[in-house]
């Protein structure tokens, strides 16, 4: 039978980035090691494909399907890798301790923006503040701008039912500043996530994956989550200095009154979006942020 293999193309997820090639899911449980080609781009973890039977139980890649996101991040050679492809939403994670980095959180916020990845904020370790006041006093210029925010703790197991309802049936992955609790919580929200990493192991023999690349997991509720422990900065790759502006959610409207062609909104003066940073029309810490950010883009820019 060996002109059915041929039409045989079957449809799967891919769960896992493993040195050998790919983690591919045809439906729940059922696991192969699949080979790639270069030629049809990097395949990363939550991409669709098309795969075909090879050789004993593995399969070969024959085509990615459309993706309605991806995020990359830089790799060898000046090579943009993807990191999670088809995401609906990134939970940005902060916590009193440690003390946030707000730039850190504005760069992922601008490149989920970018990338038209619903973009939200966990606050967490709840348990360390003397009253919910104090984070809705520190996020009070995400709010202002309708970033809407969960005040949490995994500890003292606070606002997990709430953060769960959100997860069902989207694809989502954690990101944030090491220390915050990412694993924390990706431990709480998925019990078994020990017993999937193993038995994704075995169905594709390849003994223990690395815990640094990305993984899929599917949510007892349903949904999935990515857990990316490696993947702690991603974004800027790619973006102009239009795009991070564009980035800048309450930017927007100021961007469009702006009268300079090609303007850099940093301090030209009559600027629309410099004028409204010193006004408080928009957050003025997000505008320094913004100055800041432009720092870290990538050299060669797009016109
Ligand atoms: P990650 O680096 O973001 O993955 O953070 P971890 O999950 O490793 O957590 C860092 C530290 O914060 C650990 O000591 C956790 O026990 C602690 N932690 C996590 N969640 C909470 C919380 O809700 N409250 C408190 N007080 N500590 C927490
Ligand atoms: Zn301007």
């Amino acid at each position: 039978m060996a002109g059915s293999v041929r039409n045989s193309l079957r449809e799967g997820l891919v769960i896992a980035h493993l040195g050998q090639g790919l983690a591919v899911e045809e439906s729940p449980g059922e696991i192969l090691l699949c080979h790639t080609r270069r030629r049809l781009g990097f395949a990363t973890v939550g991409d669709r494909v098309l795969w075909e039977p090879y050789e004993g139980n593995q399969g070969r890649v024959v085509k990615i399907l459309p993706r309605r996101s991806v995020l990359t991040r830089p790799g060898h050679n000046e090579t943009i890798r993807p990191v999670a492809a088809n995401l609906d939403q990134i939970f940005v994670v902060v916590a009193p301790e440690p003390e946030p980095d707000y730039l850190l959180v504005d760069q992922y916020l601008a490149a989920c923006e970018h990338r038209d990845i619903n973009a939200r904020i966990i606050f967490n370790k709840a348990d360390l503040l003397a009253s919910r006041q104090v984070a809705d006093d520190l996020l009070a210029d995400y709010r202002r701008i309708d970033y809407s925010y969960f005040v949490i703790s995994v500890k003292k197991e606070e606002g997990l039912a709430e953060l769960r309802e959100e997860l069902i049936d989207r694809c989502s992955m954690l990101v944030g500043q090491s220390g915050v609790g990412k694993s924390s919580l990706t431990n709480a929200l998925l019990p078994d996530k020990q017993l999937l990493t193993r038995s994704l192991s075995e169905k594709t023999s390849l003994g223990r994956h690395t815990t640094t690349t990305a993984t899929l997991y599917h949510l007892p509720d349903g949904g999935d989550l990515i857990d990316s422990p490696g993947v702690s900065i991603f974004g800027l790759a790619e973006m102009s200095i239009r795009d991070l502006a564009a980035g800048f959610r309450e930017f927007r409207p100021w961007i469009l009154r702006c009268q300079f062609n090609d303007c850099r909104h940093i301090n030209d003066k009559g600027c629309a979006v410099r004028d409204a940073a010193e006004a408080d029309m928009l957050p003025h810490a997000r505008y320094e942020r913004y100055l800041k950010l432009i720092e870290k883009l990538p050299p060669v820019q797009k016109p």
